[in-house]
């Protein structure tokens, strides 16, 4: 995908922000590439519209094409809509904390099952006991007691004969005596979606009310990926997805569209037979199998924090000679916006509390450095170069071009004297000023 982008945008010649045009384009090549990793058609529609509506405007940086810089804006959203922030097994209620999964035959129920038993037992220190409700594959509950054995995990023992609310309700009794922290119930898939497996499930909640119910499905699922997640999600409470084979070729596809359309998050992923190949779940690892492209990301990336770096060299060497002038203020403006706020960069700083006081007092949020960069920008070259020409008549035509008042002009005048002397004399310590101006 990254070569066909770059192609595209290799024949615009033109820098600066991209337009509504290059982006339509661009966004062809990233649905066909959605559709290639099997994401399903509306997911694919829905996300490449969202895409459309950030990157159009977006300025281009520098050393990198347009091209690559969609890309990265693909993989952002991307992994945003994976979930970027993981989100792990929830153990927080009352033992035995019930988890069930489901899915379909062959997903990698029973696999996850033990891996994730395995995992609870040895790194979380949890007692976990395992029970297969599969009583349609003849030695699925074998499999499961044998796999058990393999990790050291307790199974439920095997009663010939019963059914899969029958075994639930044993289970749950069996853990609440027996002490558990933990009970994973390993339900028996079918084929395809059809109603008894669907009733089948549902009973089971209803008995076992469990905390997790988390959908196993293969990485390599396709468009079939969505009915799983909406015929599941609209009979049990889903509470995440597992997404096994990752360590195959499939590409992912699966994952974004059952995100989307169960709203679940995925919590785990297996990579391997194995029992410790289970891992937590890496949206940007998916991301970046979906588009095929992690070297452009990190390419732009890299681009990015050169460019502040240059940025900031720059400006720490003007300081240095204590020449710090409107412009670099209002650049500084801009950092701090991204950096949420002077308050939170200052406060990174030793030493600063008195400055940071007054600061703080001028109340300086957002809306403050908008309108203090719109006064500098209404600034004539010689006026921010040297602030001392600003006279009470130029002061006037400043506030106009501004929509402020003189006064404002006054406070941002002294703020920035304040802030100059402050930097000369920190100028001396250099580890301060590579943490203001090295932390964007
Ligand atoms: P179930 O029918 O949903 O219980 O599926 P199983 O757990 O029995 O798994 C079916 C097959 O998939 C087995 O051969 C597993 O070893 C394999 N399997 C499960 N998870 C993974 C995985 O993450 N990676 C790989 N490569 N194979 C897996
Ligand atoms: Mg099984």
């Amino acid at each position: 995908l990254s070569d066909r982008l770059s192609g595209i945008f290799d024949k615009l010649t033109r820098r600066g922000a991209l337009s509504e045009e290059d982006v339509s384009e661009a966004m062809r090549e990233v649905r066909r590439a959605l559709i290639e990793a099997d994401v399903a058609l509306d997911v694919v529609k829905s996300f490449t519209d969202r895409v459309k509506a950030k990157a159009v405007g977006q300025d281009v940086v520098k050393s990198v094409t347009p091209g690559q810089m969609v890309v990265k804006i693909v993989n952002d959203e991307l992994v945003r809509m994976l979930g970027s922030e993981a989100q792990g097994i929830d153990l927080a209620a009352t033992p035995p904390v019930v988890m069930m999964m489901v899915g379909l035959q062959g997903s990698g129920k029973t696999t996850t099952t033990s891996k994730l038993a395995h995992r609870l037992t040895t790194r979380d220190k949890q007692k976990v006991m395992m029970a297969s409700l599969d009583t349609r594959r003849p030695a699925a509950q074998e499999q499961l007691r044998v796999l058990g054995e393999q990790a050291n995990v307790a199974t439920l023992p095997i009663v010939e004969g019963q059914s899969p609310t029958e075994i639930t309700e044993r289970a749950v009794k069996a853990a609440r005596l027996g002490g558990f922290d933990v009970l994973i119930l390993d339900t028996a898939g079918r084929t395809h979606i059809d109603e008894e497996l669907m009733a089948e499930t549902a009973a089971i909640e209803k008995i076992a009310q469990p905390h997790e119910t988390l959908l196993v499905a293969d990485a390599l699922t396709g468009q079939d990926a969505v009915n799983l997640a909406k015929n599941f999600g609209e009979r049990v409470d889903l509470t995440g997805i597992v997404l096994t084979r990752v360590d195959g070729d499939g590409r992912g596809g699966a994952a974004l569209s059952m995100r989307a359309v169960s709203g679940k998050p995925i919590k785990l992923m297996g990579v391997g037979e194995k029992l410790d190949a289970l891992e937590d779940f890496h949206p940007d690892r998916i991301a970046g199998r979906i588009l095929g492209m992690g070297d452009v990301v990190g390419l732009v990336e890299k681009a990015m924090e050169t460019v502040e770096a240059d940025k900031a060299q720059k400006m720490a060497e003007r300081m240095k000679k204590g020449a710090f002038d409107l412009n670099d203020l209002s650049e500084q403006l801009g950092q701090m916006q991204k950096l949420g706020g002077m308050g939170g960069v200052l406060s990174m700083l030793p030493g600063i509390g008195k400055v940071k006081k007054q600061l703080d007092a001028a109340n300086l949020d957002d809306s403050v450095l908008k309108r203090q960069q719109a006064i500098i920008s209404s600034m004539t070259k010689g006026e921010r170069k040297n602030p001392k020409l600003l006279n009470a008549s130029r002061k006037k035509r400043v506030a106009a071009g501004s929509g402020t008042s003189v006064q404002d002009i006054n406070k941002l005048v002294k703020m920035h004297r304040q802030m100059a002397d402050m930097m000369k004399a920190m100028g001396k310590k250099r580890g301060a000023l590579a943490g203001l101006f090295g932390g964007g």
